[in-house]
């Protein structure tokens, strides 16, 4: 942990009743960066992202953003800190247009963000073509992108949590989005990546943690990950 760590999480277990999920794990996302966070199915990265989120709270163990500790807050609360996260799935209402799925998220905070809408669409020119087009028609891709818009209505973000951005999209489109990410990283925000494709991740990010049976089993540069051929096969089943 540096005074430039960002998010640190610090030594803590979740659990779903009475299944230990996390055992004492620690990670720390330092400002600007991007962190990816990859590991098997059920390894337990969505609920690392459920627990800094609020939404399982760790049973122990401390969350803090920026040196406040954060750990138990209310998703509402934690989001307010600036945190914001985008769910595995996506989960954009279907029925409704870009725009009003937009307009949703930016009357769901306590001000009206109207007027952020067109830097939003400056920002997604695809959106911007589609505002009219209900979201359910729209690519995965364009969902994707949608969802990531939509997390960045509301209070400011400084940490974007992304459960699997890429998952269910062609290459191309994979492409894309990974572009997505690293602009607003450049932008300014902080980014913690969960990911099954490990390939896309490590490339985009500068450090890596491997989680296997909800605990940490390795932390590095993402570079140094993703030349480790033996350790990118053990960890991430990855030839
Ligand atoms: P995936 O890549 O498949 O999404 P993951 O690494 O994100 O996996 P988690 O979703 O965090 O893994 O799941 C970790 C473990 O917790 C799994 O064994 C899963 O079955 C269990 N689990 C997840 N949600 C619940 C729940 N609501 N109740 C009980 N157990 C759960």
């Amino acid at each position: 942990v540096s005074e430039d760590d960002l998010l640190v999480v610090d030594s803590i277990d979740t659990y779903y009743g009475e299944s230990h999920i996390l055992f004492d794990l620690s990670l720390s996302v330092g400002r600007g960066d991007i962190v990816a966070l990859v590991g098997r199915n059920g390894a337990g990265k969505t609920t690392t992202l459920r627990s800094i989120m609020g939404l399982t709270p760790p049973a122990a163990g401390t969350v803090t953003l920026g040196g406040t500790d954060i750990t138990g807050f209310e998703p509402h609360e934690t989001r307010k800190e600036g945190i914001s996260w985008i769910p595995e799935g996506r989960r954009v209402f279907g029925g409704l247009t870009v725009e009003e799925n937009l307009r949703l998220a930016a009357h769901s905070g306590a001000d009206d963000q109207s007027e952020r809408f067109e830097e939003i669409y400056q920002r997604f020119p695809r959106l911007d073509e589609r505002r009219g087009q209900k979201a359910g028609t729209m690519s995965g891709g364009e969902q994707q992108m949608l969802a990531i818009a939509r997390s960045l209505l509301g209070p400011d973000t400084d940490v974007l949590l992304l459960d699997e951005p890429s998952e269910g999209l062609a290459p191309q489109i994979v492409e894309d989005v990974a572009d997505i990410i690293r602009e607003l990283n450049e932008e300014g925000v902080t980014i913690l990546l969960v990911e099954q494709n490990a390939n896309m991740a490590l490339e985009l990010s500068d450090h890596a943690y491997v989680l296997e049976n909800g605990n940490i089993v390795h932390e590095s540069p993402a570079s140094a990950l993703l030349e480790d051929r033996e350790a990118m096969e053990s960890y991430l089943g990855v030839k």
